[in-house]
């Protein structure tokens, strides 16, 4: 089995472990795709959702947020554009009766061109030293070529059978490819189809088409339609932003890998609405500001990259991902798109309503242009997770497993651990709770030798201990143990909380 899937593996073990995701409606065996968040799972949830509201919200004065319904006016989804286009080209394999989308196949394809082409380059960049020139290399070593040309060609076939809907070019191209079941190397394939990803429901009294409603596939469009209302109710001048947490819903054709592709999932959301002719420049200030906003947050500089998309959404004129190294290695994490005036002139098509910003500067009204940051939140949490996942050896040889989750993220922040369960010690660590408990979550524990409490707070994260001793009973001092250095300092109670904000603080992030 290859490491990435033991990786995989070993997260979703331990996230059920300590109560961070169990399996949906477990007791039934479970849905496929769909997952809930335990007790520690929604405190990282929330966590990470407040980091992004502040982020937005708080650090920029011209963007405030809604909470917009899941259920919209089905025409919303007529206008945007998604009851026509909202598809995956899927192909199934005849003989292993499994499901893929066609495009995700071709991409894999060429990810492994793509990863020959890392290999050849670790391996002369060992061999050449100081003096390897990555550049000039791949211009010229010829199985970097040849691999590099095969991507090429490939990309370029696949975006122009995608860009026409052309299905029948798009199967050929995976014959051509001789691309195989991922799963049983069969090469039996139907037909590549579309399929719709919207899930469609019924409005209570109407039936038949006219109470056909959707569950919403992205957030976005409940910012759309409330445009004016924010702008107005806000006095908002160009440029500003609307922002949203919420829930979206997509009919994936195949949902797995744990949390990273659900039918059910979590988006944070942000519309910036812009003057037409500035949006490039607002798109690059926010490509920069979220991978900014990522890499603050330590899990790894190294772990993100952009991603430009070959294939533009039918309502965008520029697009990126910025990409993640999950377990399962490179893909989409946040996606940032300039979206033009498509949305908002679509619903001012749709619903006869003007849709526009009056600029006081020129005296003209006009439909402003739209840059859109869109997170997962869920694939966010599995970020998080899976980075910070550490099975280590310690010096004594022990071993220890932790997460080394952001501190300012970390669901529990604090463990008040009584070093007995007698001599007035317990009462004293009561003291300390009530002093933090209304600002950090916190966990008290008196159970088990201190060691073993440690750890059990190593394991979910818990960026700071704190030790009452006998001592702590004459002096006001307790002992504060850091999880990731395992280093111990005593301070005075009455320093507890700064303290303990300064290492668990969203401002840390923030320089
Ligand atoms: P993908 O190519 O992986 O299907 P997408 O390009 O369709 O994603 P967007 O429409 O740009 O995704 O949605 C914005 C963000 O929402 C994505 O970057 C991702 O983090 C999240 N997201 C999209 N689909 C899912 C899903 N099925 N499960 C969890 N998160 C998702």
């Amino acid at each position: 089995m290859a490491a990435h899937d033991d990786k995989l593996k070993a997260v979703i073990s331990h996230a059920k472990e300590y109560g961070f995701v169990f399996p949906s409606s477990e007791i039934y065996d479970g849905l496929s795709a769909a997952y809930d968040y335990g007790q520690l799972g929604v405190e990282l949830k929330n966590n990470i959702k407040n980091y992004w509201w502040t982020a937005m919200t708080r650090m920029h004065q011209n963007i405030v947020g809604i909470d917009a319904s899941i259920f919209m006016h089905p025409t919303t989804w007529k206008a945007s554009g998604h009851v026509d286009a909202f598809n995956d080209p899927l192909i199934d394999n005849k003989d292993s009766k499994k499901r893929y989308r066609a495009d995700v196949l071709l991409e894999e394809y060429m990810a492994k061109s793509e990863a020959k082409i890392t290999k050849e380059i670790e391996k002369a960049k060992n061999k050449f030293g100081d003096a390897f020139n990555e550049e000039q290399f791949r211009a010229t070593n010829p199985n970097v070529l040849r691999a590099q040309e095969k991507i090429n060609a490939v990309e370029a076939r696949m975006k122009a059978a995608l860009e026409a809907s052309d299905l029948v070019a798009l199967k050929q191209l995976i014959e051509d490819c001789e691309i195989a079941d991922p799963e049983t190397g069969s090469r039996n394939w139907t037909d590549v189809r579309q399929f719709n990803l919207m899930f469609k429901t019924e409005l209570g009294a109407v039936s038949g088409d006219a109470g056909i409603i959707y569950l919403r596939p992205e957030t976005a469009q409940g910012i759309f339609v409330n445009f004016l209302n924010v702008q107005k109710t806000g006095r908002m001048k160009l440029p500003f932003g609307i922002a949203q947490i919420g829930k979206a819903f997509r009919n994936e054709i195949i949902a797995r890998q744990f949390i990273f592709r659900m039918r059910e999932f979590e988006q944070m959301e942000m519309q910036y609405f812009v003057k037409p002719g500035t949006e490039m420049e607002w798109y690059n200030y926010w490509k920069d500001a979220r991978i900014q906003w990522h890499k603050a947050l330590g899990l790894g500089n190294e772990n993100y990259k952009f991603h430009d998309h070959i294939k533009l959404a039918h309502y965008a004129n520029a697009a990126c991902d910025i990409e993640f190294d999950f377990p399962m290695g490179f893909k989409e994490l946040e996606g940032i798109h300039s979206r033009t005036d498509f949305d908002l002139k679509k619903h001012e098509e749709f619903s006869g309503k003007k849709l526009r910003f009056f600029d006081p500067e020129t005296n003209e009204s006009y439909v402003p242009y739209v840059v859109e940051t869109s997170v997962g939140l869920d694939r966010m949490f599995l970020a998080v997770l899976s980075s910070s996942f550490v099975e280590e050896k310690l010096e004594d040889g022990s071993d220890r497993t932790v997460l080394r989750i952001p501190a300012g993220l970390a669901p529990v922040k604090v463990a008040v651990l009584p070093l007995v369960k007698k001599d007035g010690l317990p009462e004293k660590a009561k003291e300390v709770v009530d002093l933090l408990k209304l600002d950090f979550n916190l966990q008290y524990d008196d159970k088990d030798a201190i060691g073993r409490r440690y750890r059990r707070q190593d394991a979910i994260g818990t960026p700071l201990c704190v030790t009452i001793d006998n001592a702590s009973l004459e002096d006001n001092c307790v002992t504060i143990r850091h999880r990731d250095s395992m280093k111990q300092e005593r301070i005075p109670i009455a320093q507890l909380h700064e303290a303990v904000r300064e290492v668990t603080g969203l401002n840390q992030y923030f320089k």
